[in-house]
């Protein structure tokens, strides 16, 4: 295989970005990350040409793969020549704000930012504005985005690799419980009850590890948080118009949260978040309310662009069946390749695009300290040598998760497999 551009650019890059890149990336392609030249299909070309199958898809953003449609494409030229104009709504804003609000049933207003991130900091801001409390209760081995208010783990020994090694004093009004575990939330309810603005989760944990919850534990999230006048955020960056088609996980779970907050897809590959929600929440926001909100490139007309016409080609064509029917090939396949190397491990998943993860076992990990015990060297081998052998690139946390794009084939499963 030949790396001399690749090579080339890691220099470059060394000398002048921290680390070079995304070192989570990096140390999986050791000893030295791609760079990525063209996107093609379910496909990457690097730097020197070689072709990888792409299983990371932007981490999840590119539901489509690489190949925009057409209609994707053309809108989002057509809206190339309109600027952002700060703090004035654009038309084609105005036309996803009503497809979130058509397709996700607890969300009656919503605001567009730039990032996942920057939707999570704002639900947090808006929170402690509604409420006039400070404290967040969220998960031990959540990720809510790299930002000090949202980074919040507090747990040296199940922090998500965002926050490693970072001093936790800024995490001092976040309250970290385990996934899963009713008890430590009743108990820091009992405890700071009165002081807690919000419960902040992630429906399904995603970052590290897919963990599901356990029959009953958002219902029990919801009913604690209205008994103690704090609001429930579910954090649907991943799980948004990924998990439930054209909707979220909360309408699997039958859950309505006060808030939602959105990323990825809803950009269709551009930088788009979103903060959904109850509209007295919402409405909270400056100017109708106390809390500053304001973005340069929030609502920027390309970007809505992207997100809306990739979100109404998965409302017309069938993405959903389609990369819901690579995946569940690409699960059981995997599944096969566990059995037979790693028997003590099974694969496991969830609906939607969101595949592949790991059970201990055979049973799913309750919680983020479950995953990371799972964690052997026996483990990533598998799916390292798979990659490294054949040309594909698994995600970050290439053991736990992977992106089917509509632009993925049968092929790309075979070959994987
Ligand atoms: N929330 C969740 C659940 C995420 O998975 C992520 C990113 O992976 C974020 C927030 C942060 O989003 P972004 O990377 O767009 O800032």
């Amino acid at each position: 295989m030949n790396d001399d551009n690749s090579r080339e650019l890691y220099d470059r890059a060394l000398s002048v970005m921290p680390g070079g890149v995304n070192s989570a990336v990096r140390a999986a392609i050791e000893p030295y990350p791609f760079f990525v030249q063209k996107g093609d299909g379910g496909h990457i070309i690097d730097a020197d040409g070689n072709r990888y199958i792409d299983w990371v898809m932007g981490l999840g953003p590119l539901m489509l793969g690489h190949d925009l449609p057409q209609p994707v494409k053309s809108s989002i030229q057509q809206k190339a020549s309109e600027g952002p104009m700060y703090g004035m709504p654009t038309e084609i804003e105005v036309d996803l704000a009503e497809f979130v609000v058509r397709h996700v049933p607890s969300v009656e207003k919503i605001r567009f930012v730039n990032s996942g991130t920057e939707a999570t900091t704002s639900a947090v801001r808006l929170a402690r504005g509604y409420t006039g409390r400070n404290k967040i209760v969220i998960n031990q081995g959540g990720y809510h985005g790299a930002q000090e208010s949202t980074l919040v783990e507090g747990d040296a020994e199940n922090t998500a690799p965002s926050s490693a090694g970072v001093p936790q004093a800024f995490a001092e009004h976040t309250l970290p419980v385990p996934f899963n575990d009713e008890e430590a939330v009743r108990k820091v309810f009992e405890k700071h009850g009165d002081d807690i603005a919000a419960v902040m989760t992630e429906p399904i944990l995603g970052n590290y590890g897919i963990v599901h919850p356990t029959d009953g534990y958002h219902d029990f999230l919801r009913e604690i948080t209205e008994d103690h006048g704090s609001l429930l955020i579910f954090d649907e960056v991943i799980t948004g118009f990924r998990v439930g088609g054209l909707g979220c996980a909360q309408s699997e779970f039958g859950v309505t949260p006060d808030l939602t907050t959105f990323g990825k897809i809803i950009g269709g590959g551009f930088p788009v978040g979103a903060i959904g929600g109850k509209a007295e929440i919402i409405e909270q926001f400056a100017p109708s309310g106390p809390v500053f909100q304001a973005g340069t490139f929030s609502g920027h007309p390309v970007t809505m662009a992207a997100g809306l016409e990739t979100l109404k080609f998965a409302a017309e064509n069938d993405v959903y069946d389609h990369i819901d029917g690579l995946g569940d090939r690409l699960r059981s396949g995997l599944s096969d390749i566990v059995a037979e190397q790693a028997p003590e491990y099974t694969v496991a998943g969830t609906a939607g695009m969101f595949k592949v993860i790991f059970t201990r076992d055979g049973e799913a990990p309750q919680n983020a300290a479950d995953v990371k015990n799972a964690e052997t060297d026996r483990w990533r081998r598998v799916f390292w040598g798979q990659m490294k052998d054949q040309g594909i690139v698994l995600s970050q946390n290439q053991f736990e998760c992977q992106f089917v794009s509509y632009n993925h084939t049968d092929e790309d499963v075979e070959e994987t497999l």
